[in-house]
């Protein structure tokens, strides 16, 4: 198997989840009345947006996209990013460049 170095591509996922999450992170702020800076740790971005408030925040469209780059950055830390999970053949870097979020190959979706 090789190893391909997707630190870049990790950094890209974490900023759009951040970008998400600040969006509507705002929305659920509003709602419990406090402010809350959306964290810049991976982890605690995870955990915040698993927060109730926050999912009820999110409407469905972000929601799947967040859960989207979520199990992405799962595949890059169990090194499985990258792999077509459906027939296990790897998954162009064309198309990880335009859906960095796909989880299967171009011939399987
Ligand atoms: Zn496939």
């Amino acid at each position: 198997m090789t190893m391909t170095d997707y630190s870049a591509m990790r950094q890209r996922l974490e900023g759009e989840f951040r970008e998400l999450l600040t969006r509507h992170g705002r929305i659920s702020a509003h709602l419990r009345n406090e402010d809350r800076e959306v964290p810049d740790d991976w982890t605690e971005m995870a955990q915040f947006m698993e927060n109730d408030e926050v999912l009820e925040a999110l409407e469905e469209h972000s929601r799947e996209q967040l859960d989207a780059i979520r199990l992405a950055v799962n595949r890059i830390e169990e090194g499985t990013y990258g792999t077509c999970g459906s027939c296990d053949s790897a998954i162009s870097g064309e198309r990880l460049d335009l859906i960095p979020t796909a989880a299967v190959c171009a011939a399987c979706a």
